[in-house]
């Protein structure tokens, strides 16, 4: 086990332990840090390799929010990332019909922050900054650690490491991915939604510059999503796109396995030449889609966040920025409690779970049954969903209440983190 920033604590009861140091994770931390508590932060994962990490272009990218944007801003992550491409605009259209609906614009500049309405950043390179935050911030952060037990105990829970080490504390934070082990310790139940789909995904090159637009076109076997994503190097630099294909289990295997030179001429063919041919394709890789829904996000002295907690269909992008709320609405109501001398009362963590579930639980649903509208072939619903598309590109209104709804602001509003 590699423990790094590593103080002994084993017979103290500590404030807080975060199982998982992830984005969501780390952002917890972080924040926690900036209010004057230490977290102590156990990731399976070892840190990673600055100069290996930034060799290779990931295969997906993480569409930002702008509220995850400021929160990265605030515990001072957000500069230090290496790579990050920002985008203007987004276009969404219909494959079988005449829908579309369009957000932003096209822009030939690189843009400035005020311009974008996001940006997209690979997860391994936005990892590498939250872990170089934490190695300088906390005074204990191990990774490569094994948890092999969390158990209650009297007004406390109790973490078995596989070394042997075990930890006391008030309070255990879940941020440990959608296969989370601390909500199966903690005997919390979850809804799980099958799609039978896959997001492939990869890096692709295009005849034509992206102009920091995303785009996605509804086929009827799932939505085919361009992001414009960073480059290795400045050649080129406004040409590459990550790609994320919902499609059938099947169909997704049968286009893993195609040589390069057929899965760009697909791909051309599938984006109706939107960007012109796809020249290149790299580091193709494929990801099951369930979503997950914990029945509970707290119990006493214990919360999950994140993947943790929800694990959403990744067609609107949300599925990090949702868990960016999480964090933010956790160490508010934590620290806003602790002013008055209470820490993780049972209260606190019941006040964080109604302000984050049913949002998230609402956004959950609201893109499964997207999922299915968009593709869908039933006359009705085609129907329905061109006259929908084109109802909201006409009206200003509706298009200011999605992006308020996207950008994630609002959420922040009442708490420390305002904007
Ligand atoms: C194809 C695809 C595209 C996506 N696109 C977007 C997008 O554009 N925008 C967006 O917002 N979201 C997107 N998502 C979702 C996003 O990737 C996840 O929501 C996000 O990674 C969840 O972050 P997390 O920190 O909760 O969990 P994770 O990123 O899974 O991190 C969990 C951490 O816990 C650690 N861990 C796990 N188990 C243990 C254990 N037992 N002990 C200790 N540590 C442990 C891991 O090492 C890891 O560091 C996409 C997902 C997919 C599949």
């Amino acid at each position: 086990m590699t423990q790094i920033n590593s103080v002994n604590y084993s017979s103290a009861l500590l404030d807080v332990v975060i199982i998982g140091g992830g984005l969501v994770g780390g952002l917890t931390a972080l924040l926690l840090a900036q209010g004057g508590v230490q977290a102590t932060v156990l990731d399976a994962a070892p840190i990673l390799d600055e100069e290996k990490t930034l060799a290779v272009a990931n295969p997906r990218v993480l569409a930002l929010s702008q509220a995850t944007i400021h929160l990265l801003k605030t515990v001072d992550v957000w500069d230090n990332i290496a790579r990050q491409m920002p985008y203007t605009g987004m276009q969404v259209w219909n494959k079988n019909g005449y829908g579309e609906i369009n957000f932003g614009y096209a822009s030939e500049q690189f843009p400035t922050a005020e311009q974008s309405l996001g940006s997209m950043v690979e997860p391994s390179v936005l990892n590498l900054a939250i872990q170089h935050k934490m190695l300088e911030q906390l005074r204990d952060y191990r990774t490569q650690v094994k948890v092999i037990r969390v158990e209650q105990g009297v007004n406390c829970w109790i973490i078995k490491l596989a070394d042997g080490t075990e930890l006391k504390t008030k309070l255990v934070i879940g941020a440990d991915g959608a296969n989370s082990f601390v909500r199966d310790q903690a005997f919390i139940d979850f809804d799980i939604l099958d799609y039978k789909q896959a997001g492939l995904t990869c890096a692709i090159r295009t005849a034509q510059p992206h102009q920091y637009m995303a785009r996605q076109i509804f086929h009827p076997t799932g939505p085919l999503a361009f992001l414009p994503m960073a480059s290795l190097n400045s050649d080129q630099a406004e040409h590459w796109i990550s790609i994320v294909w919902t499609l059938p289990d099947d169909y997704a295997d049968e286009f893993a396995e195609l040589d390069d030179a057929d899965f760009c001429q697909l791909l051309t063919h599938e984006s109706h030449h939107m960007l012109g041919e796809v020249l290149e394709a790299t580091s193709r890789a494929k990801f099951p889609l369930k979503a997950r829904a914990a029945q509970r996000y707290v119990k006493n002295g214990l919360a999950l966040i994140g993947d943790a907690a929800h694990v959403i269909h990744p067609l609107a992008g949300q599925g990090v920025n949702i868990g960016c709320l999480d964090a933010a609405i956790l160490c508010d109501v934590l620290l806003h409690d602790l002013k008055r001398g209470v820490w993780a009362h049972e209260q606190t963590l019941k006040r964080y779970e109604h302000q984050r579930k049913g949002q998230n639980d609402a956004m959950m649903h609201s893109m499964s049954t997207i999922g299915f509208i968009e593709s869908t072939e039933l006359f009705p619903l085609v129907w329905a969903r061109n006259f929908a598309l084109k109802q909201v590109e006409k009206q200003p209104f509706l298009k200011d209440q999605f992006m308020a709804q996207a950008n994630g602001l609002s959420s922040l509003k009442a708490t420390r983190y305002a904007v």
